[in-house]
């Protein structure tokens, strides 16, 4: 049996970008699973490149993991988002001053290795009826792999916990997130004379700066639970034009809106569709399509929902929200109590500063084991 920080080390050193096929970091977990007398149920899917992808489903000893109807999932994405090519030592994991440095160290393979920990220690006591490990594929480019499992109706469980880093924390509500992207067109000329044209990037000008008062209006819908209280949105990339001599004949940018829970993932879009509708009637040549990228609705546990308060008790913290987007807008609407939980800071993922306190990875297994004992 290894530590959790043998077990992280090991995953750290898996080629685990979205792209690759996740098997070897399924197999790696299968194995430590299947060695503590726990049953592996693989479901493998390809993806829109025909490289395969496994989700996989585990269940303690005694346990069938094809059941649908379970208590409690731990659930946790094995890939990881890419790292940059100076970051020499992102497969090499590194400690130092008490931190686990390497790609997906907290983002999320910190989770799985304090599970595996927890899973392969020696206590006497039997896990929870009802118990079970999911990993899942490609959650960092849109939670495919969850949706495969959601769709599939593989499993309905009354009670998930999400790993991603929290700091321990347990979030009890997390925003959605949606994504658009919008093309303008219009009509090129020679700019020495704009009048035998249409200026696409003057007409998206017209259709941002609407855009933008919708964003004021967002603020009154409030959620003071999060931090902002609102739904949040950001043009966060432009392109148009050909030339600076040209009118432009097209522009397009990409809209990203996070929903706070409860408000349905497509009012911005519909919203912005409304004020499409509108430009064309008021403005000669304004022509604009919006295309809907992704929408995953946010999630809210209540406070007093008995997980949120075991999850508290056990953590010796208070629920918080997150802001970022994680599996639970998939599962959530299925479970009736979801929490997302784990080591490490989210604002170190997705970059070379990646990395998890050792500390809490210790601790986190010792939560987790608690959790997957109490009945
Ligand atoms: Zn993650």
């Amino acid at each position: 049996m290894k530590t959790v920080v043998e077990y992280l080390s090991d995953l750290v050193r898996i080629p685990s970008h979205s792209a690759l096929s996740n098997r070897p970091v399924t197999d790696y977990a299968a194995r430590v699973l299947r060695a503590a007398g726990w049953s592996a149920r693989e479901l493998p899917y390809r993806d829109a490149a025909g490289t395969e992808k496994v989700n996989l489903v585990a269940a303690p000893p005694g346990q069938d993991a094809s059941e649908r109807d379970v208590d409690l999932v731990l659930m946790c994405h094995t890939d990881t988002v890419p790292y940059a090519a100076d970051w020499a030592r992102a497969l090499d994991p590194l400690i130092a001053g008490g931190m686990l440095h390497g790609c997906g160290a907290c983002d999320v393979k910190g989770f799985l290795a304090c599970v595996l920990a927890a899973v392969s220690a020696g206590n006497s006591s039997r896990p929870a009826e009802g118990l079970r490990v999911v990993l899942t594929a490609e959650e960092e480019i849109g939670c495919i792999g969850a949706a495969h499992l959601a769709a599939d109706h593989v499993l309905r469980p009354r009670r998930m916990v999400i790993g991603e880093p929290t700091s321990l924390a347990p979030a009890r509500a997390g925003k959605g997130y949606s994504l658009a992207e919008i093309v303008v067109s219009g009509k090129e000329a020679h700019s020495a004379h704009p009048g035998q044209g249409v200026s696409a990037i003057f007409n998206a000008a017209r259709l941002i700066a609407k855009i933008e008062e919708l964003a004021a209006q967002l603020e009154r819908d409030r959620n003071g639970f999060f931090d902002p209280a609102f739904t949040t949105l950001n043009i966060g990339t432009i392109e148009g034009g050909t030339a600076k001599n040209i009118v432009a004949g097209s522009c397009r940018f990409q809209l990203e809106w996070r929903p706070i829970p409860g408000q349905p993932t497509d009012s911005v879009l519909l919203s912005v569709t409304e004020l499409i509708t509108h430009l064309t009637a008021t403005h000669s040549g304004f022509h604009a399509e919006i295309r809907p990228v992704r929408q995953q609705p946010g999630f809210e546990t209540p406070a007093d929902a008995p997980l949120a308060r075991t999850m508290e008790a056990l953590s010796g913290k208070r629920a918080v929200s997150i802001p970022f987007g994680t599996e639970a807008s998939v599962f959530a609407p299925l479970a009736e109590e979801a929490i997302v939980f784990g080591p490490g800071d989210m604002r170190t993922a997705h970059s070379s500063r990646e990395c998890v306190p050792v500390k809490e990875l210790d601790e986190a297994v010792s939560i987790i084991g608690s959790l997957v004992r109490s009945t």
